[in-house]
Formats: structure tokens, sequence, C-alpha cells
């Protein structure tokens, strides 16, 4: 079941079920609400989920990941010329 929460910053967080909407509210909360993360429960976010119509759900195409990468630092190794 699709589900979406406006979050306080005003982002809308979606997902086409509960464990991509959690993991996505999770991402979001990682990156702008760091101080959030782990107060929040899964439990929480789903009670203060919307719950979108079956039918506009449905004409809407997956959602992969929200730019979930947002915030990341890849530390790969430099080349180094020395
Ligand atoms: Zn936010």
């Amino acid at each position: 079941m699709a589900l979406r929460l406006v979050c306080t910053c005003g982002y809308v967080v979606q997902g086409v079920d509960d464990d991509e909407f959690c993991s996505n509210v999770q991402a979001h909360l990682a990156v702008l609400h760091p101080e959030l993360v782990g107060a929040v429960t899964r439990e929480d976010l789903l009670a203060q989920a919307e719950v979108l119509a079956l039918g506009s759900a449905l004409q809407q195409p997956p959602v992969h990941g929200l730019q979930g990468g947002a915030g990341r630092d890849p530390q790969l190794g430099a080349e180094q010329d020395s």
C-alpha cells in the first residue's frame, strides 16, 4: 500500500509499500534531520503517513530510492602521484 508523509521541512516522502516508505523516510532523516535518526520509530512513521488512494498509486511508476545517496562522502582511494 502506497504511503506518503510530508516532512516538517516540507519534503514529501513516498513509498510504494511500508518497507520502501520507511527506508525513504530514514534516508531523508539521515540527510536533513540527523538528530531524528533513531528517535522516530517505524510505527511513528506509519502512524503519521498518509495512505495514497490505490488508483493514483497504480498510475505512478515505482519510486526507486529518492536520492538516498545525498550527503554520502565516498572516500575511495584517490590516485596519488608521489
Ligand atoms: Zn525533512
